[in-house]
């Protein structure tokens, strides 16, 4: 496995193989990341991996120092999965020498989490652009735990690439909650609460595909969500194409983020 911290070096190494599959990640790495990892593997010759904690997509430099990092167990998990190559830049490398132009947003798409943390996706845009423009991928892998940031990366970000965009299903622990790096910040309490939050959502989807016009009962359930956790940043059924709110029972998708104490979590179904 090549450990590689420049994009020349990468350059050099890829060679223009177009047969690579990417997965990009911030590291502290789990089952979800391997997950993505081996669908990765399964399908491509060439593995690569990127690991980087990206500043710009942090609302508060607190949430970006507290972020869990793992570099040696990252290495050792990517070397026992045959990961062929783990790109891991520093901030000069992405920033100084690239990233002329901020892709912008459009104010129709500042919905959910671009509503609430302004800047967050156009930081994880300029840096996939970047990623992307340098390895040419044949695939990347990401996965629908962050929902909107697939539908975000396909729409801004697709056409300029030959690069197909695999969303992948989001791995979960046994008592439903997504896995993150982040679950490692929650004490007992709110682990407990986060899960149960999953469960409620879970059971408020399978309500909804039972009968459409239980889509209605949001604001109650709501109410059991707001015991469970700190602060609710949004609650929402969206369509799942376009997030617009106009859905119908084919297409509805449930999303909410929330806070334990100073973790933000999101979810949906
Ligand atoms: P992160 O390191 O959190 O930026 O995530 C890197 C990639 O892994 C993103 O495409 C995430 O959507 C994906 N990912 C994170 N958690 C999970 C999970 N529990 N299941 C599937 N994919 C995930």
């Amino acid at each position: 496995m090549k450990i590689i911290k420049s994009f020349n070096v990468l350059n050099r190494e890829l060679n223009f193989n177009k047969n690579i599959g990417f997965v990009p990640t911030m590291g502290s790495l789990h089952k979800g990341h391997i997950y993505l990892i081996k669908k990765a593997k399964f399908k491509l010759r060439k593995v690569l991996v990127s690991i980087y904690v990206n500043p710009t997509q942090f609302n508060e430099k607190k949430d970006f120092n507290r972020y869990p990092r793992n570099i040696d167990k990252d290495i050792s998990i990517l070397r026992k999965l045959g990961v062929d190559y783990v790109f891991v830049p520093n901030n000069n490398e992405i920033y100084n020498k690239g990233i002329k132009r901020k892709i912008k947003i459009s104010k129709k798409d500042k919905v959910l989490c671009a509503r609430r943390r302004i800047g967050h996706f156009e930081g994880v845009l300029a840096v996939i652009n970047r990623l992307l423009e340098n390895i040419n991928a044949k695939f990347m892998y990401l996965g629908e735990k962050d929902y909107q940031q697939i539908f975000l990366i396909k729409k801004y970000l697709q056409n300029k690439f030959k690069t197909k965009i695999v969303g992948c299903k989001t791995i979960r622990n046994k008592n439903k909650l997504p896995l993150s790096s982040r679950n490692i910040l929650l004490n007992k309490k709110s682990l407990k609460n986060s899960e149960n939050i999953s469960k409620i959502l879970y059971n408020f989807k399978r309500r909804i595909t039972y009968k459409f016009s239980d889509s209605k009962l949001l604001e109650s359930y709501l109410l059991k969500i707001k015991l469970l956790c700190d602060k609710v940043e949004y609650f929402e059924i969206r369509n799942s194409q376009n997030l617009s709110k106009k859905f119908t029972k084919k297409n509805f998708k449930i999303f909410i983020a929330y806070k334990q104490g100073n973790v933000r979590l999101i979810d949906n179904f």
